[in-house]
């Protein structure tokens, strides 16, 4: 067991953190106060192949690991936590169309996504089906004979969405549950589709989140992600890789917070002397420093866990991102502290980093769900086989 980062590694490492500190980090507290989403700086990202990271090389992805692709996750968050985890959720669709897209569908648009020509969003979400996905109502009808099928419906929650351009949208096509759902590559200028206004959010506001409505909107039959009732599983497989991702982003932004605090504690004049020789803080930043390195590392066990297909790969993406999302919002939270009332002013980022991080501990699934996954796991299946 080596716990050492490759050389590549540790140059795609260097690479993303070059980037997050040259075009995400100086510019991120002006997007957020304004609520900008940077297109422009996203499809840059895209001339570095992270717009298709675990993408295979086939379709112009780079084709790495998961465990290499959140490296890169990391630093990107490290810049800027809004918009690197847009962009994790663009390359957790771009894989879906490149994994089960039909040969036509995926050579036209992977390539595409990769570049940065187009953008993404993940559409699984409905008002009355959160956490649970599989009651989706959203209906895919085709009528015998017809090259299409139909959409109607309505998702919600959609990051990116009005500024997308391929929607992969989960509807249901062939009866109940979620073996009744299906995945469809959607065109998001297509007619018969509307956007809601863009949300008053918390944090993650350098990234528009809106409603997509769907009113009889044609959807050529060749769009459809492998075959009908298989939409639901591809939906959840996308979210194993996305919850490592969304994990990873919510430790780069513990660890430019811890790094913020660091700084600030050893030049903080108080009761005549630094706070950082109170024992206190020590002690404070010393747990940060441990909880930032728990968290990572639960992640690249996870990454090395779904690279390595094991069965077992979904319990500990549903851990990794539990955990991952409670310590670092934990860690984060502690900075501000230390930052006294100057941590609640937005002329600092701790406030930021607080409001960014609280969204990680509740989409791509609930922490509560991440539980329920892992202890359905332990109760019903075989033990603790295989979990250690
Ligand atoms: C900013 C933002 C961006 C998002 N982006 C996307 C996106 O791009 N695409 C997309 O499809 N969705 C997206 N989502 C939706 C997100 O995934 C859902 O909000 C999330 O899955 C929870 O669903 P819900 O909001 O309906 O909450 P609910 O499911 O109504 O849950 C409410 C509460 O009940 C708890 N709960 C529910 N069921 C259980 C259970 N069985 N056991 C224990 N507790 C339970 C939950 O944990 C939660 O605390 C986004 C959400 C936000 C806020």
């Amino acid at each position: 067991m080596d716990f050492a980062l490759t050389d590549d590694q540790l140059a795609y490492q260097q690479t993303a953190r070059q980037f997050a500190q040259k075009e995400l980090k100086p510019n991120s507290a002006e997007w957020d106060r304004n609520s900008h989403f940077p297109v422009d700086i996203i499809k840059k990202t895209g001339e570095l192949g992270f717009l298709g990271l675990y993408t295979n090389a086939n379709y112009d992805g780079l084709g790495l690991p998961r465990l290499d692709s959140a490296i890169v996750f990391e630093e990107l968050a490290w810049g800027d936590t809004a918009v690197a985890a847009y962009i994790s959720i663009h390359n957790m669709v771009t894989w879906m169309i490149g994994e089960y897209a039909k040969d036509e569908v995926r050579a036209d648009i992977v390539p595409r996504l990769v570049s940065g020509e187009l953008l993404s969003s993940y559409c699984l979400t409905e008002p009355s089906a959160g956490s649970d996905a599989g009651a989706l109502t959203t209906k895919a009808v085709k009528q015998d004979g017809e090259d299409y099928y139909i959409l109607n419906g309505e998702k919600t929650f959609i990051s990116g969405a009005g500024s997308t351009d391929i929607l992969v949208v989960m509807a249901r096509s062939c009866g109940s549950g979620p073996k009744g759902v299906s995945a469809f590559v959607v065109d998001a200028h297509s007619e018969g589709i509307s956007y809601g206004k863009n949300e008053h959010k918390m944090g993650w506001k350098a990234q528009p989140t809106r409603t997509i409505h769907f009113k009889d909107t044609k959807v050529p039959a060749k769009n459809l992600l492998g075959n009908e009732g298989e939409g639901f599983k591809f939906a959840m497989k996308g979210l194993d890789g996305g919850r490592i991702n969304i994990g990873i982003c919510a430790v780069g932004t513990a660890q430019t917070a811890l790094e913020t605090a660091l700084a600030y504690v050893q030049e903080r004049q108080q009761f005549g002397t630094a706070i950082a020789e109170l024992q206190s803080v020590q002690f404070k930043l010393a747990d940060m420093l441990t909880e930032t390195i728990a968290a990572r590392q639960m992640i690249y066990l996870a990454a090395h866990k779904l690279d390595k297909k094991d069965p077992n790969a979904t319990a500990y993406c549903a851990m990794a991102k539990r955990m991952a999302t409670d310590l670092s919002f934990k860690v984060a939270n502690e900075a501000l502290q230390l930052h006294g009332g100057y941590g609640y002013l937005n002329e600092y980022p701790l406030e930021r980093y607080v409001r960014d991080l609280r969204v990680h501990q509740i989409l791509e699934g609930t922490n509560e769900i991440m539980r329920v996954i892992v202890s359905r796991k332990m109760l019903t299946e075989d033990s603790l086989n295989g979990l250690r």
